[in-house]
């Protein structure tokens, strides 16, 4: 009866609801139960961040899984138990709907609740009040200050994501000499401002210790920071964090400092709900499969192609969902729950591969979905995103008679904060020849190309995350050149299309030959 009464939807069919509840309508037109809060989900709708009901009992629910996720760790890992985790979290400000409803990150509020308080944090290093300080400076130095000084009695290092991770170490890289003094002389930084933060730093930074700073200045000052996660923080077993999906773009620089130590991927959720943990927290990272937990939600599966694709919107009518105990092992599937909390039937747009079972509950790998191209942290930009945004940069070239031919882009992680990179060959209309290249006016393009990309990428760009996107020129021809290489390599020229996004770093390379001009946006974003 569920099944043929209630029909598959989207977060834009149950959008106009949401907005009704969001300004003050009861959350009954949607759910018996009353709505607490939002979360705010890293998915975005027109721009803005999608707003996920949430009852009391649901986040309640909600907070089993990161015991789970802890005992199976303990479990498969020796030593766990015997000290703390160094784990970086962080919050965001809560958001207020024009109703008095919280909208927040799931994280942000299980922070704040008693459970995590008196549960996990305590056996965590760093104190309760450097991770609610909403200066996430503040929070990241303090936090790494608290792993240093309690160094010895670190087993676990960690993120909820790599990038988080990767973020971090890079703010080592820039705060290890003032933190190593902070530790020589027991005074904390009077940029720390936060009274929260000093209140708790001083029950950590006690008094002076020489030695210890003199020790960590010895190993951050080597030439290469191979390994130095093992150097700063012997007794570590593991190193956990989310390193599938686009995450795994972080797993050669987590393995490069981490020197050895075994990468985890604990869990995959998402803010609709939580699908699944992984059961083997030692399989290499490229190879871990999550375990759905049945009683998380109503699952259901819409098969789709097995690239992943295949999900337009016919796919929800065309192909019927499979449930939970019928998925095949090798097939992929877009993931639809029916949660404890409004959402009924609700493609949630993650796609996993089944890898296998537990008892009789799935197990999957997560794939990116395949219309997401490029991705820094956790932005996603899709081939809609980028085109709709570079359709409206263009229209500043036109008047100028420039036009803009074939365009490619890839994601820049070797720096830290990565950045988008775009390519663009570029003619005069009319002719072959290279337009004159106005700074200001290709600079004004950059602008307008974020402008257009989603919340999440704006957000990320303004808190630092993500840096300017540059822009490179490149000469008539070049991507005809891209073509006779992919060519090459087996493309079939009457097929062939240029890619909007490189995955291929000889064919960054090639583009980067033809190059005639880079330019970026603004460096800050306001
Ligand atoms: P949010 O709704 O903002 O919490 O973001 C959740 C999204 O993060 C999911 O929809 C996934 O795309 C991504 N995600 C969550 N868990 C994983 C995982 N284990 N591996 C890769 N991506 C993940």
């Amino acid at each position: 009866n569920f099944k043929t009464n209630v029909p598959i939807v989207t977060y834009e069919d149950i959008k106009p609801y949401i907005d009704r509840i969001a300004n003050g309508e009861t959350s009954s037109i949607l759910f018996a139960d009353p709505i607490t809060q939002f979360i705010q989900s890293t998915g975005t709708s027109e721009g803005k961040p999608k707003l996920i009901p949430m009852t009391a009992e649901s986040f309640e629910k909600r907070m089993v899984k990161p015991l789970l996720v802890d005992l199976v760790m303990k479990k498969c890992i020796s030593g766990l138990d015997q000290g703390k985790s160094f784990y970086l979290f962080f919050v965001k400000p809560d958001m207020e709907t024009p109703s008095g409803l919280m909208a927040s990150l799931y994280t942000t509020s299980y922070f704040k609740t008693q459970i995590f308080k008196n549960g996990l944090a305590k056996f965590c290093t760093s104190p309760i009040d450097t991770i609610l300080c909403l200066d996430n400076k503040q929070s990241m130095y303090c936090q790494l200050l608290t792993g240093l000084l309690l160094r010895d009695e670190v087993v676990r290092i960690g993120s909820s994501f790599a990038s988080v991770l990767a973020r971090s170490i890079k703010f080592l890289e820039d705060y290890w000499k003032e933190l190593c003094s902070n530790i020589r002389t027991g005074y904390l930084s009077d940029w720390i401002a936060d009274p929260a933060c000093r209140n708790a730093m001083s029950s950590i930074l006690t008094g002076p210790e020489p030695e210890l700073a003199d020790l960590i200045q010895q190993i951050c000052e080597d030439k290469s920071w191979e390994g130095i996660i093992k150097e700063l923080w012997p007794e570590v077993k593991c190193i956990s964090s989310i390193v599938t999906g686009s995450m795994s773009q972080y797993i050669p620089l987590l393995e490069f400092y981490g020197g050895g130590i075994p990468l985890v991927s604990p869990n995959c959720g998402s803010s609709e709900a939580c699908f699944g943990i992984n059961l083997k927290p030692l399989s290499k990272p490229f190879d871990v499969s999550y375990t759905i937990l049945p009683n998380m939600a109503y699952f259901e599966f819409l098969p789709v192609n097995n690239d992943g694709g295949g999900m337009s919107h016919e796919t929800a009518t065309v192909n019927k969902p499979v449930d939970l105990a019928n998925v095949k092992i090798g097939r992929y599937y877009e993931v639809v729950v029916t949660t404890l909390a409004g959402l009924y039937r609700y493609r949630v747009g993650d796609i996993l591969k089944v890898t296998g079972f537990y008892n009789k509950s799935p197990q999957f790998q997560f794939v990116e979905r395949q219309n997401v191209v490029l991705s820094i942290d956790l932005d996603k930009t899709t081939e809609v995103d980028l085109s709709n945004a570079i359709t409206k940069a263009k229209l500043v070239l036109e008047p100028l008679g420039i036009m803009l031919t074939t365009y490619s882009s890839y994601a820049d992680t070797s720096l830290t904060p990565g950045r988008y990179v775009l390519f663009w060959e570029l003619k005069m209309k009319g002719s072959n020849d290279l337009p004159k290249l106005d700074a200001k006016i290709m600079e004004e393009c950059c602008g307008i190309v974020e402008e257009s990309f989603d919340f999440t990428y704006k957000s990320l760009r303004k808190g630092g995350v993500i840096s300017a996107l540059e822009l490179r020129v490149v000469k008539h021809g070049t991507f005809d050149e891209l073509m006779d290489f992919y060519v090459s390599k087996g493309a079939s020229i009457s097929q062939y299309k240029p890619p909007c996004c490189l995955k291929s770093e000889e064919a960054v390379k090639l583009l980067n030959l033809g190059m005639v001009g880079t330019f970026f946006s603004p460096k800050t974003m306001f």
